[in-house]
């Protein structure tokens, strides 16, 4: 075996010390310090040299491991099968050379069926039963031995303690439990109030309310549960020749079984099974960090077998990492149209969630404190879905000494105006109104955004130059403006001057809902103004209603109702909204509002997810022509909640109010 130099030697060391260490922070104190990308780049790096240095390889390696060993203060327990890993692919072409190294081993040019399933983010958990009887739960632990988590695991609700049908004598049930997102942002809501330690994602927190010496404290947190695989399995009455046929078998003895796997045919199917998955991922009430493809058929498995930590015949299709570690360089306080300061981070450039990131927000001044931010810090910046980059945490082993402090400024760092905080409120307040320069841009920039009234090309620097030259002051100045104005400012000419002219034109025709949500009414954002259109056939209506009245409509509280309410008697406002309507910003009136009487007078319906027959607007429709009321949101008057394809938080809220849901098929014979 070529032997290795001494640097490599001593940077595999270093690697596995880190490693362990991450492992340890992870699995057993279920708080990483690291995000998952940073511990999967040194896990890599650590296989690559082994890979050329064979002799690096320990048998300790935590490239020969499953998990940590598991925790002493639960009995253990030796599971009758290992519960291994499995092997990951960042990249399309590690999923081919997966796919290529099975056609390989197999000796065959065929193209193979693969099981596709969501990749879970949770902890995996084995489940015996006997006789039908829940027995043992335990953890994977270091693969050979688990943690006896039985009692926790009985409090978990979809996890069935007695199997339905005709169930074999004794089965493992291999799964995943994890936490819902809106059942780990509870838990760190209540822990943030009561000055406790926050878990860091929905896997440590579900990992940490399994790994709970009181049971009771398993039971308070919103737990759930999804089956995989199986591992004995004893008295069988039928064969099985594929996973996915044994999962539909689970399902049947009454565990849950995720809808979304998929059967497809060869890599190219996987890839597109990916690339569903990835559209769908936000969209999904639990956190999902890539999908995994199996091998279906059980035969071909066996022959394809094991390497140490992992089987040879399936394969985790990681999403690009949404967390990264990255410098903050400096920090500035932006001022957005209610005047609130936000610390925004700017950040040595890096790539997350497969975008470069070069600024996140910090939220705010009591955050900061909180996480104990500073600037020279390493920081974890986070990206999912569309949401703005945000700044979790710092990785503390790395503070620099020449760290500096944030302060939060006293005066506005655009118009000088001193900056306020309402007692008990978070955010710092420049206290300018619309004499702050940043403010009004702000006002119109959302106003003209893309969800409000589109004014195709009023970009924010537009906007900015708009505002600076004096040329609009408030939104309704946008309508007064010319192609002569307009074609004398930096980098745009006539033609482009008289595009803008047209897209402001045409914005005039809008919807009640946009011209809502486009006011910037603090709080109300595009579901309230919908659900404030829907309530209100016109917008004298609205203006003239009392908090009280605002209340009764769906999700709007006191607070928000107070908002609505200064808003509407700013004299100011309605100077700005008559002069809108003036220049002719117009809406198409309600076409049907709920009909006095009709079978379904007296109901409240919420419709979500998707409906192949029909489109939302057209159910809406129907639903108010037999007098039904069509929410925006499930609060606890809904009393019907229709549920298309991929229902997402509704349908989990629904749930959890215990309203009566239906699918589409039962919505089109209610019709
Ligand atoms: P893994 O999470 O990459 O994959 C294996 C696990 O996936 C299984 O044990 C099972 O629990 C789960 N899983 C979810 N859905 C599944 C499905 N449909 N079928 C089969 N299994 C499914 O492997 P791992 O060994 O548990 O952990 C490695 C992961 O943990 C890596 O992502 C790594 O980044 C992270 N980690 C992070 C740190 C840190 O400090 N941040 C430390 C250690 C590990």
């Amino acid at each position: 075996m070529t032997s290795a130099p001494d640097s490599i030697i001593h940077r595999a060391e270093l690697l596995r010390h880190w490693l362990n260490d991450y492992n340890y922070q992870y699995y057993v104190l279920d708080q990483p310090t690291v995000p998952d990308s940073e511990y999967d780049r040194l896990l890599r790096e650590l296989i690559d040299l082994e890979m050329k240095y064979p002799v690096l390889k320990t048998p300790d390696s935590p490239t020969q491991r499953v998990g940590a060993e598991p925790l002493k203060v639960f009995p253990s327990v030796l599971h009758e099968i290992p519960m291994l890993s499995l092997d990951n692919a960042f990249n399309e072409a590690e999923v081919i050379a997966f796919d290529r190294r099975i056609h390989d081993k197999l000796k065959t040019t065929t193209s193979i069926d693969y099981c596709c399933e969501p990749k879970f983010d949770g902890l995996a958990i084995s489940l015996i039963y006997q006789q039908g009887l829940l027995v043992r739960a335990a953890t994977r632990g270091d693969g050979a031995t688990g943690e006896e988590v039985t009692q926790n695991i009985k409090t978990i609700k979809a996890i069935p303690l007695k199997l339905r049908g005709d169930f074999p004598a004794h089965l493992e049930v291999r799964g995943e439990v994890y936490m819902p997102r809106a059942g780990f942002e509870a838990l760190n809501k209540v822990a943030l109030q009561q000055g406790e330690k926050l878990f860091a994602n929905p896997r440590n927190a579900a990992a940490g309310s399994v790994r709970q010496l009181n049971s009771h404290i398993t039971a308070k947190r919103r737990l759930a549960f999804y089956a995989y695989d199986c591992g004995k399995i004893q008295g069988l009455n039928r064969h099985y020749e594929t996973h996915h046929q044994l999962l539909m078998q689970l399902h049947h003895w009454g565990l849950p079984v995720v809808h979304l796997i998929a059967v497809v045919q060869g890599i190219e199917g996987c890839l597109q099974y990916y690339q569903k998955m990835a559209a769908l991922r936000e969209n999904l009430p639990y956190d999902i960090d890539g999908v995994v493809y199996k091998v279906n058929a059980f035969q071909l498995q066996q022959q394809l077998g094991f390497v140490s930590r992992a089987p040879r015949w399936a394969i985790a299709h990681k999403f690009p990492a949404e967390e990264a570690i990255t410098t903050i360089e400096a920090v500035d306080f932006q001022v957005g149209r209610t005047g609130a300061l936000t610390p925004v981070a700017r950040l040595k450039p890096v790539l997350v969630g497969g975008v470069m990131v070069s600024n996140a927000t910090l939220h705010n001044q009591d955050e900061i404190v909180r996480k104990d931010i500073r600037i020279g810090d390493q920081v974890i910046v986070r990206r999912a879905g569309d949401v703005i980059p945000e700044v979790v945490g710092i990785v503390k082993q790395h503070r620099r000494q020449d760290a500096k402090t944030i302060e939060e400024p006293s005066r506005c760092p655009v118009c000088g105006s001193h900056v306020v905080r309402a007692e008990g409120e978070a955010i710092a307040r420049c206290s300018g109104g619309l004499y702050c320069p940043a403010q009004r841009k702000e006002a119109i920039k959302h106003f003209a955004s893309r969800r409000a009234m589109d004014i195709q090309g009023l970009g924010d620097k537009l906007v900015n130059q708009l505002v600076d030259v004096g040329l609009i002051e408030h939104v309704d100045d946008l309508y007064r403006l010319t192609v002569d104005q307009l074609s004398v400012l930096e980098r745009m000419g006539e033609k482009s001057a008289e595009k803008l002219i047209h897209a402001i034109e045409q914005s005039k025709q809008t919807t009640f809902a946009r011209f809502l949500y486009a006011l910037g009414i603090r709080e109300v954002g595009e579901t309230t103004a919908q659900a404030l259109a829907t309530h209100f056939a016109m917008l004298e209506d609205l203006m003239a209603a009392s908090p009280e009245t605002l209340q009764t409509i769906p999700d709007i509280g006191p607070v928000v109702a107070q908002h609505i309410d200064s808003f509407f008697h700013e004299p100011h406002n309605r100077k700005i909204i008559q002069s809108l309507l003036r220049y002719g910003v117009h809406w198409k009136a309600k076409s049907i509002s709920p009909v006095e009487s009709g079978p379904l007078t007296g109901q409240i319906i919420v419709l979500t997810g998707t409906l192949i027959s029909l489109t939302r607007d057209e159910a809406k429709e129907k639903l108010q022509a037999l007098g039904a009321k069509v929410a925006e949101s499930v609060s606890k008057n809904t009393t019907l909640v229709v549920a298309g394809e991929n229902a997402g938080s509704k349908l989990t809220k629904a749930k959890q109010f215990n309203i009566q849901v239906i699918d589409e098929e039962d919505f089109l014979k209610l019709l």
